[in-house]
């Protein structure tokens, strides 16, 4: 690989087996890689202390190994990287740019039904109606001494204000690359730190993609609308927007997302049952 060649890499979470979406995804990483003369690194994103097994992660790299792929070290795990996470969290707090909010879930799908408020983000969580906003600092302040469970919310509309009025990325794909509007205000005031750790999925990704110098992002569809939160939070960290390309996801014989939750086949099971990474490869494309 030379300077400034491309970079893109493949970040499943430990929290189940890899599955033929896994390795659709996988394959299509380390594909484009090849044929753009750069690499593709691997990033196992466990942020979620609850949901992340250690013996997962041995086995995604056995599967992936399986699968006729490696990894350039050393392979990044997020869960070691809490305390920059929390930096970056604490310079958007110091900023004024994000706020603690101590409602439950609960509370705040209540408080809409009774308001008849109905609006959704993209992944279909009620919106935030803002309660925690404009919460008094004094009591603000005494409820985090008390430790008072609470995340952290971006203030949408300040960090709107902060980053100006247009934002935008590059999505390439087979056919060329397009410039594309973000329109990161569908998310509301998102959580950008969860409870139980100083981070979100969001902030994680965007600090890692900068940190580990990823020019290229290559992931699933359902991950396209959190791209437009991505690049908001890249402008306000002085991070580089990397290209992107949002990819179809494979479905099972009923119409259903393959994903690990609903029991679809594991590439173990498929291994188990005899077929072989040639056959994987074939079967998705990769022939
Ligand atoms: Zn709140």
């Amino acid at each position: 690989m030379s300077a400034g060649a491309p970079v893109l890499r493949f970040a499943p979470s430990p929290n189940g087996r890899l599955h033929l979406g896994h390795a659709y995804s996988a394959l299509l990483n380390a594909d484009l890689a090849e044929r753009m003369g750069g690499i593709c690194r691997l990033r196992i994103e466990d942020i979620d202390p609850q949901r992340s097994k250690p013996a997962l992660i041995e086995a995604i790299v056995a599967d992936l190994a399986w699968l006729g792929l490696r990894y350039p070290e050393p392979v990044l795990r997020q869960s070691n990287h809490m305390a920059a996470y929390r930096a970056v969290r604490d310079s958007l707090i110091d900023r004024r740019l994000a706020y603690p909010c101590f409602c439950s879930r609960g509370q705040i799908r209540a408080r809409m039904e009774a308001g008849g408020e109905t609006a959704c983000d993209p992944d279909g969580v009620p919106l935030y109606p803002g309660t925690c906003r404009g919460l008094d600092p004094a009591r603000v302040a005494e409820k985090l001494a008390r430790g008072e469970p609470h995340t952290w919310r971006l203030d949408m509309a300040a960090a709107l204000r902060r980053a100006g009025p247009s934002h935008g990325y590059v999505a390439f794909d087979e056919v060329g690359a397009r410039q594309v509007d973000a329109n990161p205000a569908r998310w509301g005031d998102a959580v950008i730190a969860r409870r139980d750790v100083p981070t979100s999925y969001h902030l994680a990704v965007v600090h890692d993609d900068a940190g580990e110098g990823i020019t290229h992002v290559v992931r699933g569809r359902d991950l396209e609308a959190a791209t437009d939160l991505h690049v908001l939070l890249q402008i306000l960290l002085g991070l580089p927007t990397p290209c992107y390309r949002h990819h179809p996801l494979l479905f099972d014989a009923a119409g259903e997302k393959l994903a690990k939750s609903r029991g679809s086949q594991s590439l173990a099971d498929l291994r188990n049952a005899g077929i072989t990474p040639a056959q994987v490869r074939a079967q998705l494309g990769f022939g």
